[in-house]
């Protein structure tokens, strides 16, 4: 197979840190893969929180920068050296580098099969949220049957993917949502109890007699840590990875005695996906599980890339649910 690339095409380019209108859809060259690097054209890019964190500042970039780690499309050319993926093939990643434009580039090495049973656009649902909810679930506290579980942000990205992994391992999941309709999806993804973020501290003791939780997933970050602590039992662990409502402040670490001998630690997907092998490892675990019908993936909206500021908006305006795609045409 063979594809013209065009010089130019249309990407999304913030020149400037702040609120959700630096994202300005503009022509821009398209890039030229280096070696390893494969080029994309693209079918969707994956929306997630890093890139507001980005885009406001909280993480720092170089400016101008074109947003997007996570997309899906079809490998239209590639450098020196690449051997893993052929011009021609249908392909995901969660490392790509800028994947808000019509084309981009990837380590080709970290380029994924598109599973079969997804079409090309949805499989740009898949790759980042579905990597972490695998690493946090069977690497970073690898959950047990019979083990209580609970998830922040339960009907989000992240939260309907790893409750499915967490009840699927035999936990029983406890997970927090802001709304009615929120808490009725999270259900539907297998949590066994859903509440609004007041009342989780109650529903852990309840669902374990006063014990705690074995885990927590917090990727809401400064509004719950707290309230996640407060529901461990003597050794349970904290996993930190995100902070949807702000960082977390500093910590005396001494608390964690006076809590139960607690762990926390606060990973992020890069240090599960250290090498190709890790990666296709998890990528071929959850492609199967979407394969079998064990994993649903749910796409709650979809935006036209052009349109990623309104995207932006809506994520951080908690109006969304499951995975926004940004699509092309
Ligand atoms: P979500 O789809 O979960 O969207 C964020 C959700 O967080 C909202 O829908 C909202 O749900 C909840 N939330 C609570 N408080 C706030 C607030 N003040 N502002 C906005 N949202 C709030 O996003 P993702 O699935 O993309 O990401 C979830 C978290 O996981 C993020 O913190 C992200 O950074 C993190 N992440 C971390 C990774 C890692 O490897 N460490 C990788 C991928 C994601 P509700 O209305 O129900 O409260």
């Amino acid at each position: 197979a063979s594809f013209d690339v065009p010089q130019t095409h249309r990407a999304i380019v913030a020149e400037q840190t702040g609120g959700p209108e630096v994202l300005q859809w503009t022509e821009a060259p398209v890039p030229a893969p280096g070696p390893g690097q494969a080029l994309v054209r693209t079918a969707a890019a994956g929306l997630n929180f890093i890139e507001t964190y980005q885009r406001s500042g909280v993480y720092p970039v170089d400016m101008p920068f074109v947003p997007g780690t996570e997309g899906s499309g079809t490998v239209v050319a590639v450098g020196a050296d690449v051997d893993s993926v052929a011009v021609g093939d249908r392909v995901m990643t969660a490392a790509g580098v800028g994947t808000y434009a019509e084309h981009f580039l990837a380590p080709a090495e970290q380029l994924l099969p598109a599973p079969g049973s997804l079409d090309l656009a949805e499989a740009a649902a898949l790759p980042l949220q579905g990597l972490t909810a695998h690493y946090l679930s069977r690497s970073t506290f690898p959950v047990q049957a019979g083990q209580t579980v609970v998830v922040t942000a339960g009907a989000g990205g992240v939260g309907l993917l790893l409750t499915q992994l967490c009840r699927a391992r035999g936990a029983r999941v406890v997970t927090t949502a802001s709304t009615e309709a929120k808490r009725e999806l999270s259900l539907q993804a297998g949590a066994t109890v859903s509440v609004d973020y007041p009342d989780v501290q109650a529903a852990v003791e309840e669902l374990t007699g006063d014990e705690g939780a074995d885990v927590v997933y917090d990727g809401v970050g400064k509004a719950t840590f707290e309230d996640s602590l407060a529901c461990l039992r003597v050794r349970g662990m904290l996993v930190l990875f995100g902070g949807a409502s702000g960082q977390v402040p500093p910590f005396d670490l001494q608390r964690l005695n006076g809590a139960g001998g607690l762990f926390v630690t606060r990973p992020s997907l890069v240090h599960y996906t250290r090498t190709p092998q890790e990666t296709h490892w998890r990528a071929q675990e959850l492609a199967e599980a979407v394969a079998d019908g064990s994993l649903t993936l749910r796409i709650g909206e979809r935006f036209a890339l052009s349109d990623a500021a309104a995207a932006h908006t809506a994520l951080e305006g908690r109006q969304t649910t499951g995975k926004v795609l940004l699509t092309l045409d």
